[in-house]
């Protein structure tokens, strides 16, 4: 008999709880706190590298600083080729691990370990693992929001920039796709491409939370305004989109396309990047309320959320927070996660 999917029960923080929690700050203060991480970064030969995500202030910092903002592959790719011994992740767990994964020379460290992310969570490695067996002849690819013992028992690592393609690429040559842990990329990536895989039953709970009938009353308030929808979004959003794309694509067509207004669905981190991208343009959240439905994340991870500059600068002084993996695990997981970059660079 077959084991379907079985998808376990976690926790998810409330964003407006995290956020309460988080550290206020005066102008002069923010500045001192500022100073000191920029002390320490270059006492340390560190590099901070930020997701999209996470706050202004972080990404601010990154830029200022000579790292670098940007979605998961590239923040792997970039900690990987920059010459510092030390590079902090501000951004979830899984990206902390992706950089040990590709770089294990390398101290890596975050600012918060209890940053986790809901795709995770929901593919412990082995009930996936078990799961994998059930279809031996299957290609296992899986997103990069997996744990490393995740990434090991993969063939492929993908992100959602290159999901769509690789998965084409792999049909083409016959084979069959297992894909985890997110359904709504998944069922995406079969529509885009017509291949049926075999999917895991995860998703994303800020992505998750994205309402397509209070979208369709936003747009006939903005009816100028372009629609950038993240494919980590249910179906009936995605059908909504002028553009669908990963964090960067989206980025690239709010500054490509014409229009002056953009209502956007993924985490509204990214207006940070977006405006700096494109300082003539107004960016509106895609509503993750409405229908009889109260939102949990309202557009923003709660995990992403945990990063702040107080703990940036605790774990630069301290060391503490730094990620390791175990050496046969990273191993496995090295060919899969690099199996992805080669794809990525040949696109
Ligand atoms: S936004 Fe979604 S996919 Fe990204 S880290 Fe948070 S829970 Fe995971």
């Amino acid at each position: 008999m077959l084991i379907k999917p079985h998808v376990p029960e976690y926790h998810v923080p409330v964003t407006a709880t995290v956020e309460a929690g988080l550290p206020v700050y005066s102008a002069e203060r923010k500045q001192q706190v500022v100073k000191q991480i920029k002390q320490r970064l270059e006492e340390q030969n560190a590099v901070l590298v930020a997701h999209y995500y996470v706050s202004a202030d972080l990404q601010k910092l990154a830029d200022d600083t000579g790292g670098y903002v940007s979605d998961s592959l590239d923040m792997a790719r970039f900690g990987k080729e920059h010459p510092a011994q030390t590079i902090i992740v501000a951004g979830v767990r899984f990206m902390g691990e992706t950089a040990k994964i590709l770089t294990p020379e390398k101290r890596v460290l975050m600012p918060t370990l209890e940053a986790e992310c809901s795709l995770d969570l929901s593919c412990p490695a082995d009930e996936f693992s078990a799961f994998c067996d059930q279809y031996p002849e299957h290609t296992v690819v899986v997103y990069s929001n997996t744990s490393t013992a995740v990434k090991a028992r993969a063939d492929y690592v993908v992100t959602s920039s290159i999901a769509v393609d690789l998965v084409g690429w792999l049909a083409a040559q016959g084979k069959k796709v297992l894909w985890a842990p997110d359904r709504h990329l998944g069922r995406y990536i079969e529509k885009i491409t017509g291949v049926e895989m075999v999917r895991w039953q995860g998703e994303c709970v800020v992505h998750d939370e994205f309402k397509a009938r209070s979208l369709e009353d936003l747009m006939q308030t903005y009816p100028d305004a372009a629609v950038l929808v993240h494919p980590e979004s249910p179906d009936e959003v995605i059908a909504m989109a002028d553009k669908v794309g990963s964090t960067t694509q989206l980025i690239q067509a709010a500054q490509g396309l014409p229009n002056k207004q953009f209502i956007v669905a993924t985490d509204k981190g990214i207006f940070y990047k977006m405006q700096q991208m494109a300082p003539d343009k107004t960016f509106i959240a895609a509503p993750s309320h409405g229908e009889g439905a109260v939102c949990k994340s309202c557009a923003h991870c709660p995990w992403m959320a945990m990063n702040d500059l107080d703990k940036l600068l605790h774990v630069l002084t301290t060391g503490e927070n730094e990620i390791f993996v175990d050496e046969s695990i990273r191993i496995k997981a090295l060919r899969s996660t690099q199996r992805m970059l080669d794809f990525a660079s040949q696109q």
